[in-house]
This record gives structure tokens, C-alpha cells and sequence, in this order.
């Protein structure tokens, strides 16, 4: 239902060593960039991750469902800047999950296990692009819902579980809408105006 992000962002030789030439650890260039050719890689990287990624990296739900994507900072740009433009570090969140009360600004590499090299840093949360969801959480589906629990005890299931709600009965009704509106697609292919119809109808509402 959660599935691992497998897509990669595709930068230039050049464009990452733009990136690489500025003080990112020094902050705030994500949001204010210090130049066009920066505004124009961050354009680039939505584009890419709009072309390739049509659900939350967390939730699994369908960007469109509850907003549209936003760029979001596995590890956030506030607590580790000198990571902000780390392609592995971004990926689209619904507003649902990365909004200020779910993830927000919190910590997500492992107290003392931050490493310089990104992908050597121990992340507190299933990672998008470096766990598998299969082996962190355990689905049940009993049609009008489709459960989520802990899969052996994983501190990671435990933790995204907590920290997106992953396990309300508004994410539980979602994800099985989002299931049986696949059904009807692979059953029968529906128009748009049908599809907008169910999407409207079956939208969870927080
Ligand atoms: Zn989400």
C-alpha cells in the first residue's frame, strides 16, 4: 500500500556542482535561493518529482487526494540544512503528513547517528527512498478499511505509524478507497469525469 520510492532525481554534472558551491549548511537557501541558476535546479527537481511521483512518500495516498505535493525534507532543511538540496533527502508529502502538527520541523535522523554522507545517516522514520515499507509495516483489509500495524516489532513502522496517523480510521477508510477505485479501473476503465466522480466521493475528509 506504502510503496518505496524508486525513481531517482536526475541533476546535471553542472547543476549539482552549483548546488555543491553553496553554503547550504548556512540555511534558508531552499526557500530564498541565492541565485536563478538555483531557482531554476529547484524548478527542475519539482518538475521531476510532479513527473514521476503521484503519491505521498509517507501516506502512499494519492497527492491529489488530500492537496497537492509538497517538497518535502525527509530530514528537515531547519535541523540539517547542509542537506537541503540531498536529491535523496526529497521527495512530494501531502500537506496531510507534512504539515507543522504531523512531521512539521521534527527530528528524523537518530539522536548521535547523523553521518556526512546522507545515505550513511540512521533516519528514526521509514525512509522513502531507503526502506522498505514491506518490512517495517503489516496490512489488513477488510474491505471498508485497510488496516496498518507494526511489522516484527520495527521501531520505524512504530515511529511513521505516530507520526503521519497512519493508523486513523480517516487513513485506515482512504487507503481502502484508493484500493477498490483501482479495482473498478483494472475491472473496467472508467472516464475522467467518473474517476473525478469517485475520487470526490471517496475523499477523506481530516
Ligand atoms: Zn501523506
Amino acid at each position: 500500500m506504502i510503496r518505496r520510492a524508486i525513481y531517482n532525481l536526475s541533476l546535471t554534472k553542472a547543476e549539482l556542482k552549483q548546488l555543491s558551491a553553496i553554503k547550504a549548511w548556512e540555511g534558508g537557501h531552499w526557500d530564498t535561493p541565492p541565485n536563478a541558476n538555483i531557482s531554476a535546479i529547484k524548478d527542475k527537481m519539482r518538475q521531476q518529482l510532479e513527473a514521476v511521483q503521484t503519491v505521498c512518500c509517507y501516506c502512499g495516498l494519492k497527492l491529489k487526494t488530500t492537496s497537492n505535493g509538497e517538497i518535502e525534507h525527509v530530514a528537515p532543511k531547519s535541523k540539517h540544512p547542509e542537506f537541503t538540496f540531498t536529491l535523496k533527502n526529497l521527495a512530494l508529502a501531502c500537506h496531510y503528513c507534512n504539515f507543522s502538527e504531523k512531521k512539521g520541523k521534527k527530528e528524523t535522523i537518530v539522536a548521535g547517528r547523523k553521518h556526512k554522507t546522507y545515505s550513511k545517516c540512521e533516519f528514526l522514520l521509514v525512509h522513502p527512498y531507503f526502506d522498505d515499507p514491506n518490512l517495517h509495516y503489516e496490512w489488513t483489509d477488510n474491505a471498508v478499511e485497510i488496516l496498518i500495524q507494526v511489522r516484527d516489532n520495527s521501531p520505524k513502522g512504530s515511529f511513521s505509524i505516530t507520526m503521519f496517523g497512519l493508523d486513523t480510521p480517516q487513513m485506515n477508510e482512504a487507503r481502502a478507497a484508493q484500493v477498490r477505485i483501482e479495482e473498478l479501473k483494472a475491472a473496467k476503465p472508467l472516464s475522467v469525469a467518473d474517476e473525478q466522480l469517485l475520487s470526490d466521493t471517496m475523499n477523506y475528509k481530516e
